[in-house]
């Protein structure tokens, strides 16, 4: 079952990669197994899915340990408190959310010199809504210069998520933005940044219309969430 799913949005993700002006591009397929279980991931994974996203790391570490012995890339795409870093600096290879200077460092400072650096995405809220996590638009750009001497860390791109509540045209315009956002930012500091992490289930196409290189897909693979 959950096979036959990640078949059909791997074909899915084709087709909008086809169909959109930048046809070269490669765009990863990151399983958001939040709320899911072992066994489904286990499926995913059987059926060669390599990348997965957790928001919660006591959830995460647990899977973790579970899946140990498969060769899987684990990304950290939920809010990050300060007192966590060390522990997401040593199990994860990727981290989509990181908004602050703060917790950029902690996570450099916590990875192994051994391993390879933690390869990271700055989050941009697109909305201004005060509550929300994410940097400014106009204040990325300075968090990312004062991230960028930062050892074992690699700045690979940009992450959003836009309100679930706009309207799809809204939806696009914030897609746009992010990607304007990261080629302007790229242009400004020489840094070759080339992730735009952006696309959930249910804006995958859009996303990937507005050059997406990266999109985060829970529900529409694994189905609904279990309660937490
Ligand atoms: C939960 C979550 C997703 C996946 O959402 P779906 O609607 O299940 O695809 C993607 N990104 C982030 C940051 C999330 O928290």
């Amino acid at each position: 079952m959950i096979k036959e799913t990640l078949l059909a949005l791997q074909q899915q993700i084709q087709d909008c990669i086809s169909q959109s002006s930048d046809s070269d591009r490669a765009v990863t397929l990151l399983a958001v197994s939040k709320g899911q279980s072992i066994k489904k991931m286990q499926e995913a994974i059987a059926a060669g899915q390599r990348h997965f996203g957790e928001n919660y790391l006591q959830e995460a570490l647990e899977k973790i340990a579970h899946l140990q012995n498969q060769a899987i890339c684990w990304h950290f795409i939920g809010p990050i408190q300060s007192r966590k870093c060390a522990d997401i600096a040593r199990h994860f290879s990727w981290v989509h959310s990181v908004d602050r200077l703060k917790v950029a460092r902690l996570l450099s400072q916590h990875r192994s010199a051994t391993e390879e650096k933690l390869q990271i995405c700055i989050q941009v809220n697109l909305d201004e809504e005060r509550q929300k996590a994410g940097v400014s638009q106009e204040e990325c750009l300075s968090l990312i210069e004062a991230i960028r001497p930062l050892e074992h860390i690699e700045i690979r791109g940009l992450m959003c998520i836009p309100s679930a509540q706009l309207r799809l045209e809204d939806t696009k315009k914030r897609f746009q933005e992010l990607r304007t956002l990261l080629e302007t930012i790229n242009h400004k500091t020489g840094l070759h940044m080339d992730t735009l992490s952006m696309g959930m289930s249910q804006d995958m196409a859009l996303a990937i219309a507005s050059g997406s290189t990266m999109v985060r897909i829970g529900r529409a693979l694994f189905g609904e969430r279990d309660e937490r």
